[in-house]
């Protein structure tokens, strides 16, 4: 099979249509062609095509870049192309026939995965190429996709002599299992436990809309005259019931049964999980050992940003020292906050003692009281368009590029679904991306994310382009879709991800925009665009009423702005303790080191909390993030990410944010450094060539209202 050489001259080419249109490899996606009967015939034929070239790669490769890097390239390419197709409409146009067809393959790519990343002689390949003489001459971006595929391959157990090969694969097929096991615990455990209120009086305080959802459950539950004014109403774990119930609720006695649940979730009886946590994190020891690291903590550590576990510690320290006064301060005025409130007879009891299931609903009302307004009231001053046109034209002002509008030039998989080119400052196309923004029930997946669709590479003269899918309101009743500000926040995170992918420089697909790039930095552009979004001027030009056609007024951007670092501390110490119980485990044998699980927690909680847990806080048992998750000693990244992208910003705000050539000249820096490079440089030397120095917590701080001259 050849490749398709169909993106010359930085124009795609509409590709033909004879064959499967998964294979239309290169060329933009014929999304009015595929269809889900294509998916089993495309990527079956596909796995055969490639598992033939593996066979005759491992047979006949050169240890050379042309020999060995170029033929893995082309096929993962292809994979990613076709896979990455079915993947995306999985998401954006889900289905019966889709879903039975992705289900149908999944396994046997699997397999295929498998054995191109168990293969002994692509690892013997690899490494007689780093050893060689040509490795020196290649370019950086090129030792580095060399370096990561070894460290890649060596992670994976395939350099392991026999006997050690085959427990650590026996390890990793035990681990997929406990993993699985823990979800679908955590899954039962939370669909086991349910209450029903009948009494009104218990279901005060809580809105509308969760007094519909928990009717409409407690009908389908068999209370078959179940309303929304009149109950029952049918209360679970399930997060859209839980935070509201918690924040609204005024029935303390049903937030703390509801809040002792949620706590204690699959800590007991079938789907306890406190022996597979235990065994996970045996086994997660013994395979880091098998592949000579003292830790799994180590292991995970070598392939992040972050050079060592002690350097992340010492971060999170100082972030925790940072937070802990604001944070017990925090915990002060709401406990007055919440004496006053109760006694003003808004509550069914006084509240005697603040208890963990009263923070929420406190927090709530004191920022409902301080911030008054609702992000119903911001949507107005944000429709869709304008929001887009004022996005773009940062583009410009930042990073000298042009968003042009380019709907109808290729094919879309909804009629919603938009089009963009990106040209550069001579008008040259550079990157192209679809945005899906609306909600659709039924076909589309929630949350919001970048993908790529097609990756830069200069061999095959390819250009990125990107797929932003957001989950934002639709428009109704004719009106323009309007966003409300966490919506706002999403479409610029996403957009900070394309960025990154579209304006990639680099020429080697294997690194070229995302690709290649450290889990605990990936995160850097996305969250770095959200900072725009406090920005008063930028705030202000993206809005312009639907009706009045007037810019958000300045006291809302206040509320905006001041609501921000409301409870900032309470959520970084939170987040800290997260991270550090994950490291704490990771970092160590718990046998042989004499503790149980639970008093790592409680050791943890002793200085990253300031209301210590319940005794019988179970919460480990459903941390499905580093337990079922990929972020086993790796929670931490959150805030490594949010360290840089914070002090990324801060450059521009030491340029000065008002003056429109500081800001260009160091927008043109970021693009040069952090969006062209991507993966093909050590993201700690990527940050060093925008800041001119490593990175500092002093911006996340601050944003925060942590720093020491903000207090
Ligand atoms: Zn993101």
């Amino acid at each position: 099979m050849s490749r398709s050489k169909s993106a010359r001259e930085g124009t795609w080419s509409l590709a033909s249509t004879e064959t499967n249109p998964l294979h239309l490899f290169g060329a933009l996606p014929r999304f009015d062609l595929i269809e889900a009967s294509h998916v089993e015939d495309g990527i079956r034929s596909l796995i055969e095509t490639l598992s033939c070239e593996l066979d005759e790669l491992e047979q006949n490769l050169e240890p050379t870049w042309a020999g060995l890097i170029e033929p893995l390239e082309s096929m993962g390419e292809r994979l990613g192309y076709a896979w990455g197709l079915v993947g995306h409409l999985m998401g954006v146009k889900n289905g019966d026939a889709l879903r039975e067809a992705h289900a149908a393959v999944q396994g046997e790519l699997v397999v295929f995965g498998l054995r191109q990343s168990q293969s002994r002689p692509l690892l013997e390949g690899l490494e007689t190429l780093r050893e060689s003489d040509t490795f020196s001459i290649l370019e950086g971006p090129q030792r580095r996709i060399i370096e990561n595929l070894l460290r890649e391959a060596r992670h994976s157990g395939v350099g392991l002599a026999e006997a050690p090969r085959a427990r650590f694969n026996e390890i990793a097929a035990e681990l997929a299992e406990l993993g699985t096991n823990f979800s679908n615990h955590v899954l039962d455990a939370t669909n086991a436990f349910s209450f029903t209120i009948t009494d009104p009086a218990e279901m005060a305080g809580i809105p509308e809309s969760l007094l519909a959802l928990t009717a409409q459950d407690a009908r389908s539950h068999g209370a078959d005259g179940a309303s929304a004014s009149q109950g029952p109403w049918r209360i679970t774990l399930d997060a859209p019931v839980l935070i509201p119930f918690l924040e609204h609720g005024q029935s303390r006695q049903r937030r703390e049964e509801l809040y002792r649940a949620y706590v204690t979730r699959a800590s007991t009886g079938d789907f306890d999980n406190t022996k597979i946590i235990e065994k996970i994190l045996a086994l997660r020891h013994e395979m880091a050992v098998l592949l000579g690291f003292e830790s799994y903590a180590d292991l995970s550590i070598d392939s992040k940003m972050a050079p060592s576990i002690l350097e992340v510690e010492n971060l999170l320290e100082e972030l925790r020292s940072a937070s802990m006064a604001g944070a017990l301060g925090d915990l002060a005025a709401l406990k007055e906050f919440a004496a006053t409130e109760s006694q003003s007879g808004d509550d069914s009891s006084s509240i005697g003692t603040l208890e963990l299931w009263d923070v929420t609903f406190y927090a709530e009302r004191l920022r409902e009281q301080r911030f008054d307004y609702s992000e119903e009231a911001l949507r107005p001053y944000f429709p869709l368009s304008h929001v887009l046109d004022g996005l773009f034209a940062m583009a410009k002002e930042l990073f000298g590029v042009s968003i042009v509008d380019a709907d109808g030039e290729t094919s879309v998989w909804h009629e919603d679904v938009r089009f963009f080119r990106v040209l550069g400052e001579g008008g040259e196309p550079i990157a192209a991306f679809y945005l899906d923004p609306y909600s659709r029930s039924g076909q589309k997946r929630g949350g919001a994310w970048m993908d790529e669709c097609l990756g830069r590479n200069a061999r095959t003269q390819e250009l990125p382009v990107a797929y932003l899918v957001c989950n934002q309101t639709p428009p109704v009743d004719g009106q323009p879709s309007q966003m409300s500000f966490d919506e706002i926040l999403t479409l610029f995170h996403e957009f900070g991800h394309g960025l990154q992918h579209m304006l990639t420089r680099v020429d080697f697909a294997l690194a070229s925009g995302i690709r290649n790039i450290e889990w605990d930095a990936v995160e850097l552009p996305s969250q770095f665009m959200e900072n725009w979004c406090y920005h008063r001027e930028t705030l202000l030009g993206l809005s312009r009423h639907v009706e009045s056609g007037d810019r958000l007024p300045d006291e809302l951007f206040e509320k905006i702005e001041a609501a921000r670092t409301f409870r900032a501390a309470s959520q970084m110490l939170r987040q800290i303790y997260f991270s550090s119980i994950d490291l704490a485990l990771h970092a160590r044998d718990l046998e042989s080191a004499g503790e149980d699980l639970f008093s790592v927690q409680r050791r943890i909680a002793k200085t990253t909390t300031v209301m210590p847990p319940l005794d019988e806080d179970r919460f480990l048992c459903s941390f499905g993030h580093i337990f079922a998750g990929g972020y086993a000693a790796g929670y931490y990244s959150y805030k490594w990410a949010e360290v840089l992208s914070a002090d990324a910003f801060s450059a521009f705000e030491e340029a000065g944010l008002d003056d429109a050539a500081a800001v260009a000249e160091t927008g043109m820096r970021f693009r040069e450094t952090v969006l062209a490079l991507g993966g093909g440089t050590s993201p700690t030397e990527v940050f060093q060539a925008f800041r001119g120095r490593g990175p500092s917590p002093e911006a996340l701080l601050r944003h925060s209202g942590l720093s020491p001259e903000a207090s």
